[in-house]
């Protein structure tokens, strides 16, 4: 739908209800994947292998193979359970989930379907303006990760029109746990922003535990939003519709608001919803019809009959609780209140996704103000410029030394800029930076006199006219000097000393 046929946002929500459901998927970054002794790519340090080298039999299914359920992926799976304050099941069973896709060589795919190791939960979500939601959470059941699709030859990149297609079955297998929301009611205009934010705090959660990597540009994170309306007043739910795979928090936001903004407008004109899946495209800030799904897909599920049921035991899970890390909301408080941020400043590192980041640079040294300003302005504006991830960009302990380096008065801000380009261009640390880059600011008089006396006996004329009295010629001089030295000298001591000198020549 052309978005001048969308219903306004405000009048959509006047006539209907929205209620939305999300399905997030976290890949797990244990050593291993989730069934067989394989690297596991979601972990950083197998993340760039070349494809199709992350594999063993139980990837690809040959005849013969069995898979083992890995004990790191089930303990994590557990503390995040309880860490969306979920129920564990004292027994649960992984099931076989059939359908026929090359993604996945075994024609199944293994799953929870009726017994998830958690389920029942609820996590606090907090919108910028401060409201607090409890989004209600149905369960989180683990899985395998399928392999990945490439399609060549199309223009869309989709298997319709493409001329032939690559398989890379390094990611078949990868754990994942799958968090189911209840639908969720009463968020009405907040709808799209709360989307985001659940998103944001379920990826803060992940990280905090420790067990996922959770970069959304790289598929660690994943969402479907599923999203649907009914007029004010009626009890029985609408129609849904679930947009697939978007990779960006902004882009959930967009995607739930463009879904009540068209669906509205079918609806207003006395159409009615199709229950489909939805393709997100980024460029056009639009949705697309992918396929029909009913609520009856048949799976034919059936208990995995390789693997034996999942029973954590009473003291495991007692000892995952004890070491559950300070939920994200809490910890979000307390941070503010230490840093001294105003709500502004807290706001734009906590949307930045660079809390992680200044706390780290804090703990490594620097001021909580100048690690916000390192991280949300000059790394963020590279970061930005040049389509990297900031936090690739440099490292806490980096950012907490270049802080140090201008707070001894070593660099100017401008100077440290530079030693950050040379941090970022891995030239080493910003000290070694400054040295075989001859940063310093330089502060001593004596390297300065060579400089100017040699820029004043150049400049004859300039010199008679400040002997004149005519102090802005100085200009000149200060801006030779400034030259001559690289930017390294403070430019007000260099005016002092112009004067200075000239007078005295
Ligand atoms: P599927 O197999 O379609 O992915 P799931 O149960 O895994 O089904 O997820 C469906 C999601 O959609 C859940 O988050 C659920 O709460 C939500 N949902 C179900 N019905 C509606 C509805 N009418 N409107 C909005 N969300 C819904
Ligand atoms: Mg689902």
């Amino acid at each position: 739908m052309a978005r001048a046929e969308l219903m306004n946002f405000d009048a959509a929500l006047d006539q209907f209800e929205p209620v939305i459901g999300l399905e997030v998927h976290v890949e797990l970054n244990t050593r291993t994947k989730m069934f067989s002794s394989s690297p596991n790519p979601a972990n950083s340090q197998f993340h760039s292998a070349e494809p199709n080298t992350l594999i063993t039999p139980v990837c690809l299914g040959l005849p013969g193979s069995l898979p083992v359920v890995n004990e790191t992926a089930v303990r994590y799976s557990i503390s995040l359970g309880l860490a969306l304050g979920c129920s564990i099941a004292a027994s649960s069973r992984f099931a076989r989930k059939n359908y026929f896709y090359p993604d996945l060589a075994k024609n199944y795919q293994i799953s929870q379907s009726d017994e998830p190791i958690a389920f029942d939960g609820g996590v606090e979500v907090e919108l910028d303006g401060g409201r607090t939601i409890v989004v209600p959470i149905e369960r989180a059941h683990m899985e395998e990760d399928a392999g990945k699709l490439t399609h060549v030859g199309g223009a869309t990149g989709r298997i319709q029109g493409a001329e032939y297609s690559l398989v890379d079955y390094n990611r078949a297998g990868v754990p994942l746990v799958e968090i189911v929301t209840r639908p969720i009611f009463g968020a009405e205009k907040d709808a799209p922003a709360l989307a985001r934010a659940y998103v944001a705090t379920i990826r803060d959660i992940v990280l905090a535990l420790g067990i996922s990597e959770a970069r959304m540009e790289r598929g660690n994170l994943r969402c479907d939003a599923n999203v649907s309306l009914r007029p004010r007043g009626a009890q029985q739910l609408g129609t849904r519709t679930e947009t697939k795979n978007v990779n960006s928090l902004r882009s959930i936001e967009r995607a739930v608001r463009y879904e009540i903004q068209r669906q509205a407008a079918i609806l207003a004109g006395g159409g009615a919803i199709t229950q489909e899946t939805r393709h997100w495209h980024e460029d056009t800030g639009t949705t697309s019809a992918g396929r029909p799904k009913s609520d009856a897909d048949d799976y034919r599920y059936f208990p995995e009959p390789d693997l034996v049921p999942v029973v954590p035991g009473a003291e495991l899970i007692a000892e995952l609780r004890a070491a559950l890390p300070e939920p994200p909301a809490a910890r979000r408080a307390r941070l503010k209140v230490e840093w001294g941020f105003t709500d502004l400043e807290f706001q734009d590192v906590a949307n930045g996704g660079l809390l992680a980041e200044v706390a780290a640079t804090v703990a490594a040294g620097a001021s909580p103000a100048a690690a916000r300003k390192w991280w949300t302005g000059e790394l963020t504006r590279i970061a930005n410029a040049t389509g990297r991830d900031v936090t690739e960009l440099a490292t806490p302990a980096q950012v907490a030394e270049l802080a140090a380096l201008v707070n001894e008065g070593t660099l100017t801000d401008r100077l440290a800029r530079q030693a950050l380009e040379g941090v970022i261009a891995g030239e080493g640390s910003p000290r070694e930076i400054v040295d075989a880059r001859g940063l310093a600011v330089v502060s001593d008089d004596g390297s300065l006199y060579a400089a100017i006396d040699e820029a004043l006996a150049a400049q004859p004329d300039v010199l008679a006219k400040i002997r004149d009295g005519k102090v802005e010629a100085a200009g000149v001089i200060i801006g030779a000097v400034m030259r001559a030295t690289k930017g390294t000298a403070d430019a007000a001591r260099v005016r002092e000393l112009v004067l200075e000198r000239a007078a005295a020549s």
